[in-house]
């Protein structure tokens, strides 16, 4: 089933999801828990459209194949196609902002990492990425007053902040369109803040973004 990208009001955006391009390390506290250095430049990979499926819905994902990390990320909804685009244009590019979660097998990404491997298989499988519906930009403040929050079984454990960011929503986005041409249907994922830990299988997750977005799902037993 192909996931259509929807605003909070429910309509459906008119394009099917395309690629959800995503950043390795877009907050230096989260870049120190892991133990890697802050980048110079953004650290871009891509998740495929099938790794998305509603956050509403009750989380699953490869629980035998090793630890699955959640990273909770503020997501853009791309509305026009984007090529060496400036910040302007692709800040205006923008339609929808909502959160994501960028699962990641964890165990099998540290192994790949060693062997200087690509990351696909740890982040790419089937389900890898719950997508919430997407607040229309209107809604939204500007970037750097931006906050997103995710509590599990009502512990408080990642809270973002645009201003916390190393690359501006705009300047990351009018990054990502040098390398790759975005399309409508497209989806930026904007990194992760400190707090990431393995998924607690059966746990109550509860997220929140400025603008008046909230969701309550869980993880599968
Ligand atoms: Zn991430």
């Amino acid at each position: 089933m192909r996931f259509v990208p929807r605003f909070t009001d429910g309509q459906e955006f008119p394009h099917a999801l395309g690629k959800i391009v995503c950043v390795g390390r877009n907050y230096a506290d989260h870049a120190r828990e892991l133990d890697n250095p802050v980048p110079s430049e953004p650290l871009l990979f891509i998740k495929p459209a099938t790794c998305a499926v509603p956050l509403e819905e009750p989380i699953d994902a490869p629980f035998t194949r090793g630890e699955v990390h959640y990273e909770t990320e503020l997501a853009l909804l791309i509305g026009e196609e984007l090529s060496h685009a400036t910040a302007d244009e692709a800040e205006r590019a923008i339609v929808g902002i909502g959160l994501g979660l960028d699962l990641t097998l964890r165990d099998l990404q540290t192994r790949l990492k060693e062997k200087g491997h690509p990351w696909e298989t740890s982040k790419a499988f089937d389900g890898a990425c719950p997508l919430s519906v997407f607040l229309a930009l209107s809604q939204v403040p500007n970037w750097s007053a931006l906050a997103f929050t995710l509590e599990i079984d009502g512990e408080p454990h990642q809270r973002g902040e645009g201003a916390d960011m190393l690359f501006s929503v705009p300047t990351l986005v009018a990054e990502m369109s040098r390398h790759f041409t975005l399309q409508p249907g497209d989806v930026v994922l904007t990194g992760t803040p400190a707090g990431v830990g393995p998924l607690p299988r059966g746990a109550q997750l509860h997220f929140t973004l400025t603008g008046g977005l909230e969701v309550t799902t869980r993880v599968v037993e």
